[in-house]
């Protein structure tokens, strides 16, 4: 891996070899989060604009990506999801323009398939058989269809609580599932101790370095997509802060190499009942010694008391001068009917939350009438069909009942124009 040239700890700056560390700085345990640092110069003479078209899917950036050339990967086609414009969303909050990268269309239906894709080809550079991760339920799916789709076996730990879809995803894929009758910061630890001791790989978001270098393949797609300028402002829904880690990672990447010419803004969004992220941006708080914090939000792919990646997604933000904004349960509920029906895209609660997000940044200033902006639908609408339900509810919708033989078809056809109940 000579286009590797170390890793290097976010706390105390010091360099390990990859072959050296496998997840966190030695001296630093669990808070020892490592980045992954490339040779741009060596990877610019190998890899362009042009040879990154030649393939399919997130291995397309394979040059860019901490794997050997013959590294196996899954065989599913992940990444290449579509990016839709969606004129109706940018008038509706008022900027130049709003882009949808909808990340549903993955093969186990989230954005989470890129990073579980990530772990199973660097637990095949390992030769280690099992893999686990902690999840609300996204990781969890994808970890276990990546590891479906190669044989291998996977180790999944999962509050109880997880919607029935994601669950049902699990069992699916044949996963061994641990149901944690606890919240998903309880699940982690419980899924770090069993790979401790029985020698698993580990999947973990923040404590696994390469899950970033998986998620920030989504962001090289989109500024492929809008032939390689960046857009002003990414929102993005923000649980752990690996996702938004990875956007920022990405951008560096592209920036280090040339291929974009100015950074976005990254713009973070929280429920209000899991912010622990956006209260340190608001107050100035060090997040590696805040403590963790309850929560409570309907959008469970984005509740995290602790968030693993904090300090990766901190600087995410403060580095490119964008902002956290905190949403309500409500607005994210609006937000599945107001996407879906406002481009044709439809997302789970926290995918939604970028969009709820968006419209809060606009209220506050953080982005304004000229930016060019990209929401992430991180994951499927179809991941949680009782919050959709109750958005589409709230906001209102067209729906009549007729008898089979028809007799009061008329009459029905006649109440639905009339946009009836
Ligand atoms: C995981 C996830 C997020 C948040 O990502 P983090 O890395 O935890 O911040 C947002 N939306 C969906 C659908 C997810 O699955
Ligand atoms: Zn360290």
């Amino acid at each position: 891996m000579d286009h590797i040239l170390h890793l290097r700890c976010l706390l105390c700056g010091k360099e390990h070899r990859p072959e050296d560390v496998a997840y966190v700085c030695p001296d630093h345990g669990v808070e020892g989060v490592l980045d992954v640092v490339y040779d741009y110069d060596l990877i610019r003479r190998r890899v362009t604009p042009e040879s990154v078209r030649d393939g399919a899917g997130m291995w397309r950036f394979r040059g860019l990506l901490p794997v050997e050339t013959e590294t196996p990967v899954p065989p599913l086609l992940v990444g290449d999801t579509p990016i839709v414009d969606a004129p109706r969303l940018a008038a509706a909050v008022g900027v130049a323009r709003v882009w949808v990268k909808d990340e549903g269309r993955q093969p186990t239906a989230s954005l989470k398939d890129r990073a579980s894709a990530m772990a199973v080809a660097k637990a095949a550079e390992r030769g280690v058989e099992t893999i686990t991760t902690a999840s609300t339920g996204n990781a969890a799916a994808a970890l276990a269809g990546m590891c479906a789709a190669s044989a291998v076996r996977a180790v999944i730990f999962v509050p109880a609580s997880a919607p029935p879809a994601k669950l049902a995803q699990l069992h699916a894929f044949g996963a061994a599932v641990v149901l944690v009758e606890g919240s998903y910061d309880q699940a982690v630890l419980l899924s770090m101790a069993a790979a401790e001791r029985r020698g698993w790989y580990n999947r973990n978001t923040g404590f696994n370095p390469y899950m970033t270098e998986g998620k920030k393949t989504v962001v090289y797609e989109i500024c492929e997509a809008l032939g390689w300028q960046a857009p002003d402002v990414i929102t993005v829904g923000v649980g752990d802060g690996c996702i938004i880690g990875g956007l920022h990672k990405g951008l560096r990447d592209l920036f280090a190499m040339g291929w974009i010419d100015r950074m976005p803004r990254l713009v973070g969004v929280q429920a209000e009942g899991s912010a622990f992220l956006a209260d340190a941006w608001r107050f100035g708080e060090d997040v590696v010694t805040k403590p963790a914090i309850a929560t409570h939000t309907v959008a469970d792919s984005i509740a995290a008391g602790l968030p693993r990646d904090r300090v990766k997604a901190m600087a995410a933000v403060r580095d490119t001068g964008g902002g956290f904004v905190t949403v309500s349960d409500d607005e994210i509920l609006a937000a599945i009917p107001a996407v879906a029906r406002g481009c044709g895209v439809f997302g789970e609660p926290a995918a939604a939350a970028s969009w709820a997000g968006l419209v809060a940044a606009v209220q506050s200033g953080v982005v304004g009438r000229g930016d060019r902006v990209v929401i992430m639908n991180t994951g499927s609408g179809l991941k949680d069909v009782a919050a959709a339900s109750r958005g589409a509810e709230a906001a209102g919708t067209t729906a009549v009942r007729v008898r089979p033989d028809g007799r009061d078809l008329d009459e029905a056809l006649d109440r639905l124009e009339m946009g009836a109940r």
